[in-house]
């Protein structure tokens, strides 16, 4: 009689067609979690991560059983993760496809191609754009909406400035509640898929008070409906402003703005959500690092923003740049941040680096968006890898998924086992971190520690072929 495997579902429906690492012809082996996760890493060797293409679904290490271990695995909290670009790409794509009435896009080549304009409001669809559906028969592919939406499509101009570009044509995709509403409800389920079971999102909140306060409630609508699938899955939000360029916008006004909505929603929301408690949780400032204003000039900003309601927590872009001059973390620390967002320069700062570990302050790391922004060329020489195994606090995260990487979260977790060589072990405890340090109540982080211990244990006492 064939052997039974306790292997997970998910595992097993992947490995159909798998012919990389899985010869026919091989005797079928029972390994333990552990003999499986340091034989199949060891077959993957890291310098193929930098031919790596992560918009390519049949690229071969989607194929690798290693890749497949870290689909399965559970996970523990995503807490830097940017509104508006969560879903995978062909995700998107049938996302705009299910909303012709609302969503039109520009079909014509050139640069406009790929803009999101929406018409649920009445507005005429302009020239050139179409329905998705319509998009599709007309000789436009989901690989052109690929390019057009993800760093895939750079080509010779400037990542981030290409990057931005992106944000500006989908700018339209969340215009109105329904939608909004709608998109996030996909994109909860999707990350409880990966199992992934807390997230921190970073919405900006454009408008009025009463247009955030909206938008507020149904992004806690979402996270409701992805609770009916699974109770344990949460969501918090983390208001962000703009460390607007000073050549681009009115940084006092346009900030001002956001860091008041974002305040105004999490003394408001609650009240108007039975059961609620805190929704809004945090407060982030973020753009490209080297062309914009420096922390140190919204220190009376937060500072009142945080005296309006002194239960908002801090977490700070800074440290994502390659300059020299950069002292962004230390200013980050200065105005009371608790967690950094990337923390990447850390490496040149040994005092601050000293204080980081010594307060045991985490860095939100994502890899993925690290090496497509021009952080880190190649991912095995990342400071990550040398922060965790300093006793540095670091917490995997994805940042922009949607327009940096093929599968949300999975992909990071990959590039980091392979480029840093992680163990189980450093893996297992990078999940725990995650949801030890994100900004839930003590009550709550300890109910998703006790579910990570069972779930970690389970996947632990599988075994693999
Ligand atoms: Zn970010």
């Amino acid at each position: 009689m064939k052997k039974l495997l306790l292997v997970s579902l998910t595992l097993q429906l992947a490995m159909v067609g798998c012919t990389v690492d899985n010869p026919v012809d091989n005797p079928v082996k029972d390994l333990s979690t552990q003999e499986a996760f340091d034989e199949y890493k060891s077959s993957y060797i890291s310098y193929q991560l930098a031919e790596a293409n992560f918009f390519e679904p049949e690229a071969s290490f989607r194929q690798s059983l290693l890749y497949r271990m870290c689909q399965a695995m559970p996970k523990g909290a995503d807490l830097h993760v940017h509104c508006d670009a969560l879903l995978p790409i062909v995700e998107q794509i049938k996302f705009v496809s299910d909303h012709p009435n609302e969503l039109v896009v520009c079909c014509v080549a050139g640069k406009d191609f790929g803009m999101l304009r929406y018409i649920g409001d009445g507005t005429p669809c302009p020239e050139g754009y179409k329905t998705m559906a319509d998009a599709l028969k007309s000789g436009c592919t989901q690989d052109d909406f690929v390019r057009a939406w993800t760093i895939k499509g750079t080509g010779t101009q400037r990542a981030w400035d290409w990057f931005e570009g992106i944000f500006d044509k989908n700018i339209n995709l969340t215009s109105s509640v329904s939608l909004l509403e709608d998109y996030y409800t996909r994109a909860f389920n999707f990350y409880l898929d990966q199992g992934v079971v807390h997230m921190e999102l970073r919405p900006l909140f454009f408008g009025d008070h009463a247009a955030a306060l909206e938008r507020g409630r149904a992004f806690y609508r979402a996270m409701n409906t992805a609770r009916k699938k699974n109770p344990e899955f949460s969501v918090r939000l983390i208001g962000c402003g703009l460390k607007a360029k000073t050549d681009a916008y009115d940084k006092t006004q346009y900030n001002e703005m956001l860091i008041d909505n974002a305040v105004y929603v999490s003394l408001n929301l609650k009240d108007t959500v039975a059961g609620l408690k805190d929704f809004l949780v945090g407060l982030d400032l973020v753009n490209e690092e080297d062309l914009s204003v420096r922390l140190t000039d919204f220190k009376e900003l937060l500072a009142n923003a945080r005296k309006q309601n002194p239960n908002l927590h801090l977490t700070l872009h800074s440290g994502e740049s390659l300059k020299s001059d950069n002292v962004e973390i230390s200013s980050a620390l200065s105005l009371g941040a608790e967690r950094i967002g990337h923390g990447f320069n850390l490496y040149k700062y040994p005092d601050v680096l000293a204080q980081v570990k010594q307060k045991g302050i985490p860095l939100e790391v994502c890899p993925i968006s690290n090496h497509y922004l021009g952080y880190a060329d190649d991912l095995t020489q990342h400071p990550a890898k040398d922060y965790i195994r300093q006793g540095v606090s670091v917490v995997l995260c994805d940042d922009d998924p949607a327009y940096l990487e093929g599968n949300p979260y999975v992909d990071d977790v990959f590039a980091a086992v392979v480029a840093w060589n992680l163990s189980l072990d450093e893996l297992e405890q990078l999940f725990r971190l995650s949801i030890t340090k994100s900004f839930l109540t003590e009550d709550l982080k300890q109910q998703h520690l006790a579910s990570f211990e069972k779930r970690w244990a389970a996947f632990r006492a599988q075994k693999w072929q």
